[in-house]
């Protein structure tokens, strides 16, 4: 297998509150190969657009970030803003949840690609801009007619279409989309999903897919990270995770997903932690229906299972799990005997 394009290592970023330290990413690892797409999911609230933005280095100053983002053998975690702005464009793209908001709408179309084009490429003559941008917005099914419309005269998955064409004219090697057709309808966001597809086979993109719909996954990916509560708790190729879930979490979401064949409404009962004081050990335990003695004291430990890594005690490391540590988890037992 050829060389990772991306390789994140123990990944963690925190933002301090008055109530304490918020750990929004807490110790996260994996590795993005060229051409790949890599599905990241999990309900709100678990971390994924912390993730996705701690990767590209658009966090908010107050956020402390520590491991390694490592891209071309350069730890972006400990890049300078200069060298990071040189590889937003070019290497690094971007495509964000709300177009709108990052469209300006005093600009035409037109102005946002020799924006980004000459700040990138300086001295690039305005007609090759022009032939660039227009060749890029017809593959997005934007016609040549609207290079000079206004953010405003388009529809909202035009617009998206739009942000995508300015994050991908400068062919960069690795892409963040956090949920870029969520606020779309079902056609555009299928039309949305071919074009990145396409994209991808055509330039070798590698790119990672935030979502909370695991369709678009099963339909768009190569390989998901399923997140909670600030950890990638399993990870592996989409069609063995999605046949064979090896966590709890994971086979919850598969099981509350609605398709055509669902007979009857599942749900996971409760909510994510509040990331200032995550439970003990296994952070889904207070969810989870098969919570042992050991889950809410140890935290669990990577395992490789074929090509799936997961974090869960019910597949070992069994030396590493305490005696009686099986028992299945009494929590008002655990709340006594913590107190004494
Ligand atoms: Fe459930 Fe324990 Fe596995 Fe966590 S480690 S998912 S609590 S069985």
């Amino acid at each position: 297998m050829s060389e990772p394009v991306l390789s994140v290592a123990d990944l963690r970023v925190w933002y301090g509150t008055d109530r304490g330290a918020v750990r929004a990413v807490d110790g996260v690892s994996f590795d993005l190969y060229p051409g790949e797409t890599l599905g990241l999911v999990g309900e709100s609230g678990c971390g994924k657009t912390t993730l996705g933005r701690g990767v590209m280095g658009l966090l908010p100053r107050a956020a402390s970030v520590e491991g390694v983002v490592d891209f071309g053998g350069q730890n972006l975690v400990r890049a300078k803003p200069k060298t990071l702005q040189r590889l937003r464009g070019p290497q690094l793209g971007m495509i964000f949840q709300e177009p709108l908001t990052r469209l300006n709408p005093l600009m035409r179309v037109s102005e946002h690609f020799e924006e980004a084009l000459s700040a990138h490429e300086p001295g690039t003559p305005k007609a090759q801009i022009r032939d660039r941008a227009i060749d890029t917005l017809r593959a997005m099914g934007i016609p040549p007619t609207r290079y000079r419309a206004y953010p405003h005269e388009f529809s909202g998955g035009m617009r998206q279409r739009i942000m995508i064409a300015l994050a991908l004219v400068l062919r960069p090697k690795f892409v963040v989309a956090d949920e870029p057709t969520t606020a779309l309808d079902v056609l555009v966001e299928a039309q949305i999903i071919s074009i990145l597809a396409d994209l991808r086979a055509g330039f070798d993109t590698s790119l990672l897919f935030i979502t909370h719909n695991l369709g678009i996954v099963a339909e768009a990916c190569d390989r998901v990270a399923v997140m909670y509560a600030g950890r990638i708790v399993e990870q592996g190729p989409v069609t063995e995770v999605f046949a064979r879930p090896q966590h709890p979490y994971t086979e919850a979401l598969l099981r509350s997903t609605i398709s055509l064949n669902t007979t009857g409404l599942h749900y996971i009962p409760g909510a994510p932690p509040d990331l200032i004081d995550p439970p003990g050990g296994c952070r889904f335990n207070p969810r989870c229906e098969h919570a042992m003695t050991v889950c809410a004291r140890q935290f669990p430990h990577p395992v490789a299972i074929e090509d799936q890594v997961v974090e869960c005690w019910l597949h070992g490391p069994d030396e590493l799990i305490e005696p009686g540590g099986r028992e299945p988890l009494v929590r008002e037992e655990l709340s006594v005997a913590d107190e004494a």
